[in-house]
């Protein structure tokens, strides 16, 4: 699951800090030494640990902290704002040319995910009700273009080639050209890559940028590679300068420097991540959101907007009424761990709910597992499932008999399924106070 170690650190460092009455300066003293630890293991750069453990422990040892009857929370809540602004604060959007068509140019190294990640892109722009043209201008890696055109024909977005004997810099302005003349609005530009940076490369690509002048250069990194992907994000942003950054594989990250590192590094954003193989799997990247992720606070908004797009309008409408009210029964659990199955990687939307990446970490998520949930569930009553408050022990001896599972078993479900209960209830809270505002939903 993506930042489970960096998650598991936090999470005991915030309850050491939690379970403090009051918090001397030693106690913040060595509760940032955890915390810069942790960051350090994580690969997140040196520098920017430095700096975002003195911010901490700054704001950590001021007087309102001191004085605070919940020194520990106020820590926490440091430690999450101090994360947000690392990562950006708010998220940044992509900026469209006033004259169609807008082209973003992506540049990264070979096997970063640049050719997926231009499809995946073009795919999240069509169903905004754009018209998007993916060009192959990259004439060097076998297969690139014959890669480019089977991901854009899975989604139905046509694809601009001219084979592997023109010029990149001639193709790209042809493919501009084309997408002129066949009202496409935007064209996403696949250029070459090289297993590491190069001086021919880097050249291309500046000649691409010159000639077509795109609205955005847009850097692919692998978030997997740590802190060589924050320094190929220096070296692309020194040498071609780029506008934004998309991390991908951020579904295999364990660590999570990338993610940390690249903003403070290169002062560009990162604007989407991408967290699995599937042509979907893109989303708009959201410091906030990470920040909750990457702290084990859950990541409702982005799972109610993944429920939204995988669900029928009303059903969503109803996942997010109960989600608000905290009010969701084990049938809605189970009906949420089916639809979750639809949405993607199941270890890593667990990590979303809140409460539940910590405990689940270790359950492999499989249809094993889905179905032993779902006999549970359906060896209780129905006024069991909607009232969970009902299970005594004795109930649940039942249920564990009834469904052929062990009473562990029935007992780690009702606590898992409390436990994400429990954070829903604050975080029905804390989006109540938002509602309304922009970018939430
Ligand atoms: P390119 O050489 O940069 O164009 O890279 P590709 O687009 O060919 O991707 C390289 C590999 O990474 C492929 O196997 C992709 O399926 C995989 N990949 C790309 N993005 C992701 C992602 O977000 N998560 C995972 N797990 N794999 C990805």
């Amino acid at each position: 699951m993506a930042f489970e170690s960096l998650t598991d650190k936090f999470q005991n460092i915030f309850q050491g800090l939690k379970k403090k009455g009051k918090l001397s300066e030693a106690d913040v003293k060595a509760a940032m030494k955890e915390v810069k630890m942790a960051l350090l293991e994580a690969d997140v750069n040196f520098k920017v640990v430095k700096q975002f453990v003195e911010a901490v422990r700054e704001r950590s040892i001021g007087q309102e902290v001191m004085e605070s009857l919940t020194p520990g929370q106020h820590v926490i809540k440091i430690v999450q704002e101090e994360m947000v602004r690392l990562m950006g604060a708010e998220k940044t959007d992509l900026s469209f040319s006033p004259k169609p068509p807008t082209v973003f140019m992506m540049v990264g190294l070979q096997g970063a995910g640049k050719t997926t990640t231009c499809a995946k892109l073009a795919g999240l722009l069509k169903k905004q009700g754009k018209k998007p043209l993916l060009a192959a201008c990259d004439i060097y890696r076998p297969a690139a273009i014959k890669q480019l055109q089977v991901v854009g024909g899975q989604l139905g977005i046509p694809v601009f080639s001219m084979g592997d004997q023109h010029d990149p810099v001639d193709i790209s302005k042809a493919a501009v050209a084309h997408g002129v003349q066949n009202h496409h609005d935007v064209v996403i530009l696949d250029t070459a890559g090289r297993l590491h940076i190069d001086e021919a490369m880097m050249e291309e690509l500046v000649a691409i940028k010159e000639q077509i002048g795109p609205q955005e250069v847009l850097l692919v990194v692998d978030a997997m590679t740590g802190q060589d992907a924050v320094n190929v994000a220096e070296t692309f942003n020194g040498k071609i300068g780029i506008d934004g950054v998309i991390l991908t594989k951020l579904d295999g990250d364990t660590r999570g420097g990338a993610a940390l590192s690249v903003r403070a590094v290169t002062q560009k954003p990162i604007k989407f991540a991408c967290v699995g193989e599937k042509l979907t799997d893109i989303e708009v990247f959201h410091p906030q959101r990470m920040t909750s992720r990457i702290l084990g606070m859950g990541d409702v908004l982005t799972l109610i907007e993944k429920a939204q797009e995988s669900m029928d309008g009303k059903k969503a409408a109803e996942m997010e009424q109960k989600l608000r009210k905290a009010e969701f029964t084990f049938e809605d659990f189970l009906d949420q761990m089916q639809q979750i199955k639809k949405m993607g990687s199941l270890s890593d939307l667990m990590g979303m709910i809140p409460g539940m990446g910590q405990q689940m970490k270790n359950v492999e998520f499989d249809e094993k597992e889905l179905s032993k949930v779902e006999s549970i569930i359906l060896s209780m009553t129905k006024a069991e499932r909607s009232d969970p408050d009902l299970l005594t022990p004795s109930r649940k001896k039942r249920i564990a008999a009834g469904s052929g599972n062990s009473l562990q078993d029935v007992n780690r479900l009702v606590k898992q399924y409390e436990a994400s209960k429990k954070m829903m209830k604050q975080m029905g809270g804390m989006m109540k106070g938002k509602k309304g505002k922009k970018g939430m939903f």
